[in-house]
């Protein structure tokens, strides 16, 4: 039986109690947030959906500097979609919705890549007390003072993708990366945040066949480079159903660690201040009771840098499954396309992006 129901699951590296802050000056600051959530609340999954999502992955570039191994980016032309969004277009979506309580403010890409608009973006949505969660590769954080500003704007929490903790195994899978680049960056950005006597970051590292063997090193490289919190990430997504990266990531995707090891992970980076946590992006959803659905059809969706929707990040990419255009969002939102999506959940017969995530058995 897997061991990851029983293991922690991530926790905001600033702590629950600060998060649970930052939603009650939310609801608080916006009396239409405010009456969105209630509505949200009490819904439960209903399909004839009334209020508006209350969070949102917002993509801000679609392109990168790396092509890790398991990533659709790493096929796509120059490693590059679309064009980014604009700043003006973000604000107008965060505008449009009041009902916003947290985004994530990245996607399929490198943030930073859209330096600087990227920091105004998180500032933007962080003024209005939204909670906001961005990842990086940590590789441009060195460039133009980025770590500084990275945290000077004021994300809530900022995840770095650390998938190796040397330099052979970390640029095997984080194609066109250097590994002391990265490692430098990433301590430069955990310095200014103690500098600046703020938690922001976490360590995420993707579990898979190259690195399994180092997971405890991975933790001592977490205390090394300043972090407080640290996640392995377990089982690796297939965009969507799509074929051909569901059969390449099965391959090196480790869907499980014992129980004992886990145990000496936690207890290790116990010893060294790091709070060890676990998260299994395929845990399975099902049809039978409401409860069990898949929860993004009903309070979240994903909108990518050329404002096309996309249901989730599990899919990530509109060439695979669009949604409809964001202009304006809630005409997606209550769109019937969006609404087929949500019944075909409720009547247990999810799209085919969405079979991988569930067991309809
Ligand atoms: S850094 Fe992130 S977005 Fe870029 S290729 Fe790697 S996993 Fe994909
Ligand atoms: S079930 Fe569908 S909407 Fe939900 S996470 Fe999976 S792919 Fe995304």
């Amino acid at each position: 039986m897997s061991s990851l129901p029983k293991l922690p699951l991530p926790t905001p590296s600033m702590g629950v109690a600060a998060y649970d802050e930052e939603r009650r000056l939310r609801l608080a600051g916006d009396s239409r947030c405010r009456e969105n959530f209630e509505l949200y609340k009490r819904s439960q999954r209903d399909p004839d959906i009334r209020y508006l999502p209350i969070k949102l992955d917002i993509e801000n570039v679609s392109r990168c500097n790396f092509r890790c191994t398991m990533c659709q980016v790493s096929e796509w032309p120059k490693g590059k979609r679309a064009e980014d969004m604009s700043l003006a277009d973000f604000k107008a979506l965060i505008d449009e919705q009041y009902g916003l309580v947290e985004i994530k403010l990245q996607g399929m890409g490198e943030p930073t890549l859209g330096a600087p608009a990227v920091f105004d973006m998180i500032r933007y949505a962080r003024e209005r007390h939204i909670w906001v969660r961005t990842v990086t590769n940590a590789s441009l954080l060195h460039l133009k003072d980025n770590y500084r500003h990275m945290v000077d704007c004021d994300p809530n929490e900022i995840q770095i993708s650390i998938d190796g903790a040397t330099k052979e195994v970390f640029e095997s899978i984080r194609k066109g990366s250097v590994f002391e680049m990265v490692v430098e960056n990433t301590a430069r950005l955990n310095a200014y945040c103690r500098e600046q006597n703020v938690t922001r970051t976490k360590m995420w590292t993707v579990v898979q066949h190259n690195n399994a063997h180092q997971l405890p090193d991975l933790v001592e490289l977490a205390a090394r480079l300043g972090f407080t919190s640290m996640v392995f990430s377990l089982d690796i997504g297939d965009w969507g159903n799509n074929v051909d990266w569901h059969d390449r990531n099965k391959q090196i995707s480790v869907d499980d660690v014992s129980m004992a090891s886990a145990e000496k992970l936690i207890a290790r980076g116990h010893e060294l201040g790091v709070t060890v946590a676990f998260w299994n992006i395929a845990a399975k959803y099902g049809a039978k009771a409401k409860s069990e659905l898949c929860p993004w059809p009903f309070e979240r969706a994903y909108v990518a840098s050329d404002l096309r929707v996309v249901p989730c990040c599990m899919i990530a990419n509109p060439d695979t499954y669009e949604l409809g255009m964001a202009k304006p969002f809630k005409d997606v939102w209550f769109g019937q396309t969006m609404q087929d999506f949500r019944h075909a959940h409720i009547e247990g017969r999810p799209p085919k992006v969405c079979e991988g995530c569930y067991d309809l058995e």
